[in-house]
């Protein structure tokens, strides 16, 4: 029941075929046997109980709050949750508990759902990998030490469980002091939805945290439009292009979640008044005449160097299916895109000397025990509380920001923000709908061979199909397309218009029943 969708497990707590407790009771031994993953900073037992009992009263009473109710969730551990620590994977913030729930979180609770446990993440949300934090790297579920089965949808209908000659545990398979990453930097809630414990989870996405862990541990990973979902209690990595993202077992849970987290919110001042109608009355539906007079872009520049065969295959094969479906598939040009990396890092560092400059140890953080003036208790804290990644951003941030510096680099990389978000604006004014690219130049690499490469390194070559859709704000999502010669879970990214999010999930529906991707089981 684990593997299930909140669809079809809504559907069995309502004709009481399963009950909420028991349902809850399994995630928690679920949580306990994947623990070795450190995919969770914290598990909420005790209220994660008592909840179930509430809800299994509502539900029998039919009174269920929405379809979230009795649905076990996890939060990525920068949002903040009352009475609950939270951290952001930083020796900042270790002593940090919130008095207040983040609008998300409020939201998940009003609607029913039920937290399990804080997931694991990049320090401040700064990486690509969920391997820099102060709980230790958390690691992927496939091919880790843990048994697993996968199981598809046979032609008639029927599940089939694919044959371990189909699943080839390759050269990439765990080993004594190595694993595969989770992808970051909300590793920790993507493993938490792929290996059961929870059928969806929060995460956050600046550059593609959402979409790059959802690609390497086979789930779905949404990044709404910015300005949908409140960033109210979202601890900021950078205001400008945060989102709340949703990491999902299928579409139309990932469209459930959407539906129950979007909405204007006082608190944020950057979250918008959109008709939700519009944007939801699509979520769910079937694309009404398939996929005629839909067309979809295949930006050439994301073709990159580095780019695995197995991803560059995976995209020209979907793009044909989109096409045999009805849909009009042609190459575009978004010509800057080139630039986005360097214009990305410059922003997003400034951005980061800002945010963290309120954590000087008196207000908030933690305070060393450094007596001899307030500037040098303030410098220690912050050399204390902050890992290496934090301290070289806030460092080159400022140096951006210096006066002699502003326009050579924080000016000009607005003005490439610009251009960037023109040439979204150009492919959809030219009548495009939708773009298809790939998530990731690869399938999750070794933590071995990732941490060859220092963090923005990483980032620089992981968010390289990512981050430019959060430079324009558009919504976009990662799907699980097919597995590689390795066996582990190949993903593209559909990306959409501004607020065209309920169109967005229709056509990434469209995908997901097309390719069919196994799900992954465990007893
Ligand atoms: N890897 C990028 C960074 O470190 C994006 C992170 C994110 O989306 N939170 O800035």
């Amino acid at each position: 029941m684990l593997s299930l969708t909140i669809k079809q497990v809504a559907e069995k707590l309502r004709q009481k075929q399963l009950d909420v407790v028991e349902l809850c009771e399994a995630c928690l031994e679920r949580a306990k046997k994947i623990q070795n993953l450190n995919a969770f900073v914290c598990l909420t037992e005790d209220s994660f109980r008592e909840q179930s009992l509430k809800s299994r009263e509502r539900i029998l009473k039919g009174k269920d709050a929405s379809i979230l109710d009795g649905i076990s969730v996890a939060v990525k551990d920068n949002f903040c949750t009352r009475n609950i620590p939270t951290t952001c994977a930083s020796q900042m913030l270790k002593n940090f508990t919130p008095t207040y729930n983040a609008t998300v979180v409020e939201k998940l609770k009003n609607a029913g759902a039920i937290l399990i446990g804080k997931t694991n993440m990049d320090e401040f949300a700064m990486g690509s990998g969920t391997v820099d934090s102060i709980h230790g790297p958390t690691k992927n579920i496939w091919q880790s030490h843990l048994e697993y089965k996968l199981e598809q949808k046979g032609p008639g209908g029927e599940t089939v469980t694919l044959s371990p000659n189909d699943v080839s545990r390759g050269s990439k398979a765990f080993s004594e002091g190595d694993w595969l990453i989770a992808g970051g930097s909300s590793g920790g809630s993507a493993v938490a939805v792929a290996s059961g414990v929870c059928f969806a989870a929060l995460g956050s996405d600046t550059g593609g945290s959402t979409r790059n862990p959802a690609a390497y541990c086979g789930v779905i990973g949404l990044k709404p439009s910015y300005g949908l979902v409140s960033r109210y209690g979202l601890i900021p990595l950078v205001h400008s292009m945060d989102v709340p993202g949703i990491l999902a077992r299928s579409v139309d849970d990932a469209a459930s979640c959407l539906g129950v987290l979007a909405g204007h919110d006082h608190k944020d001042p950057t979250s918008v008044d959109v008709p939700l109608e519009g944007i939801l009355q699509e979520v769910g539906k079937e694309p009404s005449s398939g996929l005629s007079g839909v067309r979809i872009g295949i930006p050439k520049e994301y073709h990159c160097p580095g780019m695995s065969p197995d991803v560059v295959d995976t995209w020209k094969e979907v793009a044909d299916a989109l096409s045999r479906g009805g849909a009009e598939v042609e190459e575009v040009s978004l010509p800057h895109t080139k630039y986005s990396v360097a214009c990305y890092s410059v922003l997003n560092q400034c951005e980061v000397a800002s945010n963290m400059a309120c954590y000087d140890g008196i207000e908030f953080g933690i305070r060393s025990a450094e007596n001899i003036s307030t500037e040098e208790m303030i410098a220690s804290s912050r050399r204390m509380g902050f890992n290496e990644v934090v301290r070289g951003r806030i460092l080159a941030g400022n140096y951006f920001l210096l006066k002699r510096n502003y326009q050579k680099y924080f000016e000009k990389a607005l003005k490439i923000r610009h251009l960037i978000t023109k040439d979204f604006e150009n492919v959809w004014d030219s009548g495009m709908n939708f773009l298809l690219t790939p998530v990731t130049l690869g399938v999750s690499p070794r933590f071995s061979e990732f941490s060859t490469k220092d963090n923005r390194e990483q980032c620089a070559t992981q968010d390289y199909c990512t981050q430019p859709v959060n430079m324009a704000g558009c919504p976009a999502i990662s799907i699980p397309i097919k597995l590689s010669s390795e066996g582990l879970p190949l993903s593209l990214q559909l990306i959409g218009r501004i607020y065209d999010d309920g169109n967005l999930l229709k056509v990434a529906k469209w995908i997901e029943d097309a390719v069919n991707f196994p799900r992954l089981v465990m007893d």
